[in-house]
């Protein structure tokens, strides 16, 4: 059994969703003690629960110390993953997306198509927002050849949660490496943003408003800036909430995003603002992804069949637990390569990991 420190680096809940998803994939028992001790609330919350559960029904796997508050996890799982209709539901407003993210690695190894019908936050704080996920994360990654269907059915937020996503992923034999150098040149911004409840249509016009007179400010002229103000109505949202999300793309297909959700006393114009200036950074950066796909790109490069290399800006403290865990468990050796214009070289070798069942 592979013993994994939880309060390593970032300390937080990616080292759980990275290791349990490759332990499942490469059919390694672990054991991860001290889960989350860097964060607020320690050990499991309600949405890490939910995703380790996810991933044993998945590959048949033996769990211990899979209870909310557990600091302490082991997971055999069976060295075959099933594919299959699932469903699962956090219960709290803890993002569905994380769910995303160690159950979709998981199910590309699986022996037929993932029917997977998930249930909980679709836009939390410090998580990708599922359209962080459909529309940076899911384009990039089909480069690498995912097929992936994401269908968001009801946006959920906090505190009630009761979003929805069905998510259907096809299974794959072997990943391509992921090769992404060339940064290109800002063609156009797309965002939206939306309010939903009791927050009338006005607030979300202010938002997208101000984002774009603030995009406007910091990029060229020849950049198009259009986002799109939205009442999401009771059947497309749970309760009130509101956001703005938006996303930068190159020539070269580079995509970058920018997010920040609303809350009780927070100004449309500083919602805007913050989303405005997340992408801002990004593009700033001159890298080929923004701080978060980054780390969330690292398990692909890990298994994928090939070189991958990408550029990035300055490493996130999220980016060098992904490799620590991702070295810890396939020992694929990252090259870490600093450039003159301040951009980051990541590179690896996968171990081209091949589904068994294709
Ligand atoms: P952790 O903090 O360990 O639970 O990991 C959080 C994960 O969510 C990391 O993979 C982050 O890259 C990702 N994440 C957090 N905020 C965002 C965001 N605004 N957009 C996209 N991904 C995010």
């Amino acid at each position: 059994m592979i013993e994994l420190a939880g309060n390593i680096l970032e300390g937080g809940g990616q080292i759980l969703r990275n290791a349990t998803a490759l332990s499942c994939i490469l059919g390694k028992p672990i054991k991860i003690t001290d889960i989350r001790a860097n964060r607020s609330k320690p050990g499991l919350r309600p949405q890490h629960l939910c995703g380790i559960q996810l991933l044993g029904d998945m590959s048949h796997a033996k769990l211990s110390g899979d209870q909310v508050n557990s600091c302490v996890v082991e997971l055999q799982p069976s060295g075959q993953v099933h594919g299959g209709i699932y469903s699962k539901e956090v219960g709290t407003a803890g993002s569905l997306v994380l769910l995303l993210q160690s159950s979709l690695p998981v199910a590309l190894f699986s022996d037929q198509a993932c029917d997977l019908t998930l249930g909980g936050g679709t836009n939390a704080e410090s998580a990708p927002p599922i359209d962080y996920f459909t529309t940076v994360f899911l384009p990039i990654a089909q480069q690498i050849g995912l097929r992936v269907d994401c269908q968001l059915l009801k946006r959920g937020f906090y505190p009630k949660g009761g979003g929805k996503v069905r998510v259907c992923i096809e299974p794959i034999k072997c990943l391509k490496p992921i090769v992404l150098l060339d940064r290109g040149e800002i063609i156009k911004v797309e965002g939206i943003s939306y309010v939903s409840g009791q927050l009338p249509v006005k607030v979300a016009q202010q938002s997208a408003a101000a984002a774009s007179k603030h995009l406007q400010k910091h990029l060229p002229k020849s950049v198009s800036i259009s986002v799109a103000a939205r009442y999401e109505s009771a059947s497309q949202a749970t309760a009130t909430g509101s956001g703005v999300f938006l996303a930068a793309y190159t020539t070269t297909g580079c995509i970058f995003g920018g997010t920040s959700i609303g809350k009780r006393g927070k100004a449309a114009e500083q919602v805007a603002r913050e989303a405005a200036d997340e992408l801002l950074v990004a593009v700033q950066q001159l890298g080929c992804v923004d701080e978060h796909l980054q780390d969330q790109l690292i398990i692909f490069m890990a298994l994928a069949s090939g070189q991958s290399k990408v550029r990035c800006g300055p490493l996130t403290l999220h980016t060098e637990t992904a490799i620590h865990i991702a070295k810890k468990l396939t020992g694929v050796e990252f090259e870490i390569a600093p450039q003159e214009d301040g951009t980051v070289v990541i590179s690896c070798d996968g171990i081209a990991f091949q589904n068994s069942h294709l």
